[in-house]
């Protein structure tokens, strides 16, 4: 097997390393310190196509494949590790399951956005009460009629506080543990959110 990046791979790497020297290694500590969202760098990000990368163009990604996508995050992480997060939070956490298990409508209506950079997302699992073993989870959603009302508490979900889709994971059958947890794409609007108090870095 060869483990070797291709030329295309290598330039990618190239011009990320490039990007971040020069947009996010000078403004790194500030946002750690006032713990601020790099709204600025993630259009710029957006602009060069790096928010959905292994997702294919007709949902708004750039048609490549994960390993670019690693060696973008890479970058991004080695001058700052949050942004890596902030990033790899929506094109991984959130974009995953919706392009793994969404419908055709739900990934037309939230991937583009997501991958475009014109909404930000959040992958909510963790609880107060569970964090290693998310089969301890106990947030549920019940079906109401014809839809579903999802009642619990988060917490660490990155990019929440400025989210506008959210995924999140509750429990839709208590009998059946980890296997009776479901994923629901929550947009903002859907209402019924409140943010709790924001962890210091
Ligand atoms: C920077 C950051 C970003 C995050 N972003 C997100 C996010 O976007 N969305 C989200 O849902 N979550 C997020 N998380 C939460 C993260 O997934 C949890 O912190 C993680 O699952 C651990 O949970 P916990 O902090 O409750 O630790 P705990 O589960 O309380 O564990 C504490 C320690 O005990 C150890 N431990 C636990 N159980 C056992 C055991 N049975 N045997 C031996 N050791 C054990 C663990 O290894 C750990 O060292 C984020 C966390 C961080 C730090």
């Amino acid at each position: 097997m060869d483990f070797r990046l291709t030329e295309e791979q290598e330039l990618i790497r190239a011009s990320a390393r490039e990007f971040t020297q020069k947009y996010l290694e000078p403004i790194a500590a500030e946002l750690d310190e006032e713990s601020r969202y790099p709204a600025e760098v993630m259009a710029k990000l957006a602009e060069m196509d790096w928010l959905g990368i292994p997702y294919p163009t007709e949902y708004g990604g750039a048609g490549s494949d994960y390993l670019t996508f690693a060696i973008v995050i890479e970058e991004i992480s080695r001058a700052c590790a949050s942004t890596g997060f902030t990033v790899s939070a929506t094109t991984g956490l959130v974009l995953t399951p919706i392009f793994q298990f969404g419908t055709e409508e739900q990934k037309k209506k939230f991937m583009i956005p997501l991958c475009k950079g014109e909404k930000v997302g959040a992958f909510a699992l963790t609880e107060p009460g569970a964090g290693t073993d998310p089969a301890s989870a106990t947030t549920t959603a019940v079906l109401e009629g014809d839809e579903y009302v999802i009642n619990g508490t988060k917490t660490f979900v990155s990019n929440g506080p400025l989210a506008d889709i959210f995924v999140v994971i509750a429990v839709t059958d208590k009998t059946k543990g980890a296997r009776g947890m479901s994923a629901f794409v929550v947009p903002k609007e859907a209402g019924g959110i409140t943010v709790g108090k924001h962890f210091k870095k």
